[in-house]
């Protein structure tokens, strides 16, 4: 009896338990669908990065003795749809039974659960062996209607003893050691760019564009950085342990101009993609602790990342259902503006978070959230449409972790269920964690004059206007205080102000 197995392109997990032996009797297949890589408009680093790292799985897993069916872009057998294709295999193999790894998003999990109304043979699902977390698990952990990561996080340390003392306490005495994170990067620790790997694969983007998929960004082919194999992606940890980590905590949130990457890790691709576990992650950067090569208040907030934030949104994810990609709070529908696919706008924050975004697929997380989610937010973008454009723009953008992040985190669609407060700033934060209002043809200090920061007025506009949902919100007291502080002739400068850029985004 013929098993055919399907990897997915997320799943590039080569220690994956399936393939501990050679089956003759199995096929696996891997498959580049047009569905896949145009149902949003993706960037070409990423339709490239997944097409090329899915080719070097499948010749791996041939050098090891699998038998693959591969099917490629440009093959004339391809249906183009994972359904369509592995009824089709499971024909030509006369396989009777079809085999998948649990996917990470509905969309694909509800595709593959329905396998079975058009097979004859048996269909299972086998854990993908990568989280710590089961998809279920935070229904059982959270009672609330209030998820809080903190919570949640510290279970995790708990449970899998990471960074925790012989009496069951948290290594050095705190779990969280922010106070001594989160700087500007003023110059005193050298901002060597990361070394990185660089690929060619002129040719495969050549098959991507003849096969006429759409895709956004700036790719160069021939020097592709992103790593595509396991092998790879270990060298990268390796490089984050050994040339950044120590800085990593205390400049997370720290931006400097034409510095897309600073003390960041790049493990998100090769994390998604399933190259690299988190658990293996975690206990390296453990490890460089222990042995003093890094000081906790970077090893506790880089595994805060990945055992806290990354599991959480896994969790929150399957637990709010399809649903959840709907909410909006705000009711905000504007559209986003040009410069949203172009980087080409005045305000400097916006141009060079967005143009890094354009040109690498890749921004660290305070760009996403502080940047260009703060702004998307306070233009009133339909949150909707803010989603779409991070699952097509980032390198590691899949529904799972980037909806509860943008949705969740940055627009505060939900009203609430991720986040205590919307994150929203004017461009005192923006000038406080960055040197690009230096260079700015706005001035950061100014409010309501034609050279002000949009920021600034947008910042009280979304605070007056939401003033029935978010007034009642503790967190945001002193917002309002702040704000009946002015007086009323300012209070209707800053609104006329707002008013006039929200109709002009696309020229600010
Ligand atoms: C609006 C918004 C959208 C985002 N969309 C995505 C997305 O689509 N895919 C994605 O992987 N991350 C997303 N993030 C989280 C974070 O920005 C990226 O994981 C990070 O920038 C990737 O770069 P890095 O590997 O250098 O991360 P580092 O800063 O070095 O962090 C280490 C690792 O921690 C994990 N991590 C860090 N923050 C988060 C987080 N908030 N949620 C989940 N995992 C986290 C990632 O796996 C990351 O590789 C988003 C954040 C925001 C605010
Ligand atoms: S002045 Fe305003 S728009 Fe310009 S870089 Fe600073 S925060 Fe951004």
């Amino acid at each position: 009896m013929s098993t055919l197995r399907l990897i997915l392109g997320d799943q590039l997990n080569p220690c994956h338990s399936w393939f501990t032996e050679q089956d003759d009797k199995v096929i696996y297949t891997l498959m580049e669908c047009r569905e896949e890589a145009s149902y949003v408009l993706h960037h070409g680093q990423k339709i490239l990065g997944i097409f090329a790292a899915m080719r070097d799985f499948a010749q791996r897993l041939i050098k090891e003795g699998h038998r693959v069916h591969y099917l490629t872009i440009d093959d004339a057998t391809n249906l183009h749809h994972l359904k369509d294709n592995l009824l089709q295999l499971a024909k030509l193999y006369q396989c009777q039974r079809i085999e998948y790894q649990e996917p990470d998003e509905f969309r694909v999990d509800r595709l593959l659960s329905q396998l079975h109304e058009e097979f004859a043979g048996s269909v299972s699902a086998v854990s993908a062996e990568h989280f710590y977390t089961d998809r279920l698990d935070g229904l059982h952990f959270f009672n609330k209607k209030q998820w809080l990561m903190e919570r949640f996080y510290r279970h995790m340390r708990k449970v899998h003893g990471v960074l925790i003392d012989e009496a069951g306490q948290p290594t050095e005495g705190q779990w969280n050691f922010d106070e001594q994170n989160r700087e500007p990067w003023r110059g005193d620790v050298p901002l060597d760019k990361p070394t990185l790997i660089m690929h060619d694969h002129q040719a495969l983007w050549q098959s991507i564009q003849d096969a006429g998929i759409k895709s956004m960004g700036f790719v160069d082919a021939e020097h592709y950085i992103w790593p595509l194999n396991r092998e790879e992606a270990l060298i990268y940890l390796e490089r984050f342990i050994e040339e950044r980590l120590r800085h990593f905590g205390r400049f997370q949130d720290a931006m400097v101009a034409d510095q897309p990457f600073m003390f960041h890790s790049l493990l998100s691709f090769a994390l998604n993609t399933k190259m690299l576990t988190p658990r293996e992650v975690v206990e390296r950067a453990v490890v460089a602790y222990q042995q003093g090569d890094a000081p906790i208040a970077a090893v506790e907030g880089f595994i805060r990342q990945i055992l806290g934030w990354r599991e959480y949104v896994r969790c929150f994810y399957w637990a709010h259902g399809e649903h959840y990609q709907d909410s909006n709070y705000f009711n905000h529908q504007r559209e986003l503006p040009e410069w949203f696919w172009t980087g080409k706008t005045n305000m400097r924050c916006l141009s060079q978070a967005i143009g890094q975004s354009l040109e690498q697929a890749y921004a660290h997380h305070i760009h996403r959230l502080m940047i260009i989610g703060n702004a998307a937010l306070l233009m009133g973008l339909s949150p909707q449409a803010v989603s779409q454009w991070y699952l097509g723009v980032y390198i590691d953008a899949f529904e799972w972790v980037e909806q509860p992040n943008t949705l969740g985190m940055s627009q505060f669609a939900d009203g609430g269920l991720l986040a205590t407060k919307p994150y929203v700033s004017s461009a005192a934060y923006v000038n406080r964690m960055s040197n690009y209002c230096k260079g700015c043809t706005y001035q950061f200090k100014l409010r309501e004059e034609e050279n002000a920061c949009p920021l600034n007025a947008l910042y009280w506009h979304f605070h007056y206007i939401h003033r029935d949902q978010l007034m009642k919100n503790h967190r945001l007291s002193m917002v309002y205080r702040q704000w009946q502080r002015f007086d009323e002739a300012q209070q209707q400068a800053i609104l006329q102000r707002a008013q006039t850029l929200l109709t002009n985004l696309q020229t600010c």
